[in-house]
């Protein structure tokens, strides 16, 4: 563990590491002097404990576009020593600032999501994330540093020449998209003992196929991060404990809210990540709304970490279906079908509004003809499973090889609503 005493304090402590630091935070915004921070503020009272975090107000990434680029500055330009740069897929990039002090935290909790991955100094430590305005390749490569192993800022592309140089420099760690690992394959002489995957979500099904491809001993591991509250390194797993993240919250405050309605939901219960950066200097953020679904998973670790874990994600909150009350995420929905190993990977969710009450249905087909006579068996094993997942009935119709017609361009769509009797599908 890279920093013991802090990853393992008792929890008594940890929270009011939390309070103080919130305390200090919000009387600290409070007296910031831009247009973005005294609204902000407006009408904010201090907080005296970490549990008063609800009172505060939410974020969310509209504004960061709204204050592009510095708007949302806590400190004069001259502490800044960095920026990054999401671009969003529509209007504005965000833009995100550092002070010195908020790259040694960010390069410290980088340190510990590879610690947690059973790095050391020991470890020559291959980057394959970008480089660049992208929090991924910098983020990761400071905590490489930070930890005391040997960083190769092998950024993007070129896949072979990636696979030689990991060869060459005898990298033992590889900080590598997890779909861009499976692509580079194996190659005997590399002898890597983990690797970290993120930046986009990745299939538990994909880790197997990793950890064999790779060898038995490569422990694939998670790491999460968004570039509005700092980038990587907001949580990682260990390998002690796979599937769950550790998040490192005694700078990041994490909660878990219903995506309608902001309140919190039961613990261990799907809802939407907010965060808190409760240290951050240049640029905090109160309570931002991630987008990403996840869960707390609680109980005490393996690894000796105190902090909470959450859920590995399971969907965006865009996604979220509201089916007769309940919030149901198509992700959730894929993993069940997708756990069948009589199904390929095509299938379509259909959301049937024909009626007073909405009825959701989910179309599969069999992997290849050989299972085609056992389409009811299958049907109804994935109701059921659907039923205990879901809470909620849905229709399975399991069709023959091809039977889902394919997308023709970019990603495909998997949820179709149905609104008169024409098939969604087509
Ligand atoms: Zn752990």
């Amino acid at each position: 563990m890279y920093l013991h005493e802090l990853e393992t304090l008792d929890r008594e402590s940890l929270r009011h590491l939390q309070t103080a630091r919130l305390s200090e935070l919000v009387a600290r915004l409070k007296s910031v002097d831009s247009e973005y921070w005294v609204e902000k503020m407006s009408g904010v009272n201090e907080v005296a404990s970490i549990d008063g975090i609800n009172s505060l107000p939410f974020t969310n990434k509209q504004e960061f576009r709204n204050a592009y680029p510095y708007g949302m500055l806590t400190v004069p330009m001259g502490d800044i020593v960095r920026i990054h740069a999401s671009s969003g897929t529509s209007g504005k990039p965000t833009i995100v600032s550092y002070t010195r002090d908020d790259i040694v935290v960010f390069a410290q909790v980088n340190a510990r999501s590879l610690s947690a991955v059973g790095a050391t100094r020991d470890d020559v430590v291959h980057v394959a994330y970008g480089y660049g305005l992208f929090t991924g390749g910098l983020g990761l490569h400071y905590g490489v540093e930070e930890l005391g192993a040997t960083a190769v800022p092998a950024s993007g592309g070129n896949p072979g020449f990636q696979v030689s140089l990991m060869a060459d420099t005898g990298a033992t760690v590889a900080l590598i998209l997890a779909e861009r690992a499976e692509e580079m394959g194996i190659k005997d002489q590399i002898r890597l003992s983990w690797g970290i995957h993120g930046a986009e979500p990745w299939s538990d099904g994909l880790r197997d196929k990793l950890e064999s491809a790779w060898g038995g001993q490569y422990d694939a591991c998670d790491i999460y991060g968004l570039s509005e509250v700092t980038g990587p390194g907001v949580a990682a797993e260990c390998r002690e404990n796979k599937g769950g993240l550790h998040v490192f919250e005694d700078h990041f405050f994490p909660e878990i809210v219903d995506p309608e309605t902001g309140e919190p939901t039961p613990d261990g219960e799907l809802g939407e990540l907010v965060i808190t950066t409760l240290t951050r200097e240049a640029q905090p953020v109160l309570r931002y709304r991630t987008r990403d679904i996840t869960r707390f998973l609680d109980g005490e670790c393996p690894c000796g970490r105190t902090s909470r874990r959450i859920g590995r994600l399971a969907g965006r909150a865009d996604d979220m279906l509201v089916i007769r009350g309940i919030n149901v995420y198509p992700r959730t929905i894929e993993t069940v079908l997708m756990a069948d190993p009589a199904l390929g990977a095509n299938y379509a969710i259909i959301v049937d509004r024909r009626g007073t009450l909405p009825e959701l249905e989910a179309r599969v087909e069999v992997i290849d003809a050989s299972f085609n006579d056992e389409a009811d068996e299958i049907a109804s094993r994935l109701q059921d499973q659907l039923m205990e997942t879901i809470r909620l009935r849905v229709g399975v119709i399991v069709g023959p090889p091809g039977s889902i017609p394919r997308s023709e361009l970019g990603k495909a769509q998997r949820v179709f609503e149905q609104t008169s009797d024409e098939d969604p599908l087509g």
